[in-house]
């Protein structure tokens, strides 16, 4: 009988303490723990491995369908007005002459290049475009345009869906360096897009202490990563690079052809642990 009571009360205190060990990994579950402090330095960072005091990321809303602004971009066309836009016609800045229709925006002949209002450094750029439905030319004069980064810097703009011409001018090119990786190119009037991360040069004292570095996707398809830029966008030459601010303004190419151009944003990269 004894021995009896005795296995009941071992079974018993059993069941409580399997229910004390649930309860207690519950509260681990739920226990807010935003970090340690007694954990060690990352090497090459300040802050150590999982640390209470690293600030976190902001929250930015991701746009609705892939391509659309996320909630920090600066849009810049949005197939409405140049608002954001200067027209620069043989080096003077004045009213921009591109002409807006149905949600996107294209250059006439002798409109001039757009320059934006507003400038940039570390960037991540957005552009959908697309080459005339009818071929017109060959070569450098099919389809072509140029998203110009600083002003400087151009990603080519071309129909280079069956256009033969040379490789570092073709679509998605750094223009007169290299070429892209591989040729993406949709058909004449079909719709395209780069997705850019741009890494500005730095300079001090007139000198450049830091080259630009460009990353870039044609139609989602990776082209250039994190290529290093040899100098300043040149037809049959190369040009070293001129000391420049940290920020200048994106210009689209007026090339004589009407290459159509929508949904244009730009994000500005302040880099890890920042607000
Ligand atoms: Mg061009």
């Amino acid at each position: 009988m004894l021995r009896r009571s005795v296995f009941a009360g071992i079974a018993i205190l059993s069941v409580a303490s399997a229910v004390l060990i649930a309860q207690k990994k519950d509260e681990g579950r739920n226990a807010p723990n935003t970090g340690y402090s007694d954990t060690p330095v990352i090497p090459k960072q300040t802050w150590k491995v999982h640390d209470i005091a690293r600030p976190a990321p902001p929250m930015v809303t991701p746009g609705a369908k892939p391509g659309d602004p996320p909630s920090d971009a600066i849009v810049l066309f949005d197939g409405k007005d140049l608002s954001k836009w200067q027209g620069s016609s043989k080096g003077k800045l004045g009213d921009p002459k591109w002409t807006v229709k149905d949600g996107y925006m294209y250059a006439e002949k002798g409109s001039g290049d757009l320059v934006s209002k507003e400038s940039f450094g570390d960037a991540q750029y957005h552009v959908e475009w697309a080459s005339p439905v009818v071929i017109d030319g060959a070569s450098q004069w099919r389809g072509n345009s140029g998203f110009i980064i600083q002003k400087r810097y151009e990603i080519q703009v071309l129909d280079s869906w069956n256009n033969p011409t040379y490789a570092d001018g073709q679509a998605a090119s750094i223009y007169g360096q290299w070429p892209p990786m591989v040729n993406v190119s949709r058909k004449p009037g079909e719709w395209q897009y780069y997705d850019i991360a741009w890494e500005a040069p730095r300079f001090e004292g007139g000198k450049m202490v830091k080259p630009p570095f460009v990353t870039v996707f044609h139609n989602g398809v990776l082209v250039h990563h994190h290529q290093e830029l040899i100098g300043q966008m040149a037809h049959r030459a190369v040009r070293p690079f001129e000391e420049h601010p940290y920020e200048q303004p994106l210009a689209l190419q007026d090339h004589d052809t009407r290459t159509r151009f929508r949904n244009i944003w730009v994000r500005k990269l302040k880099g890890y642990d920042t607000k």
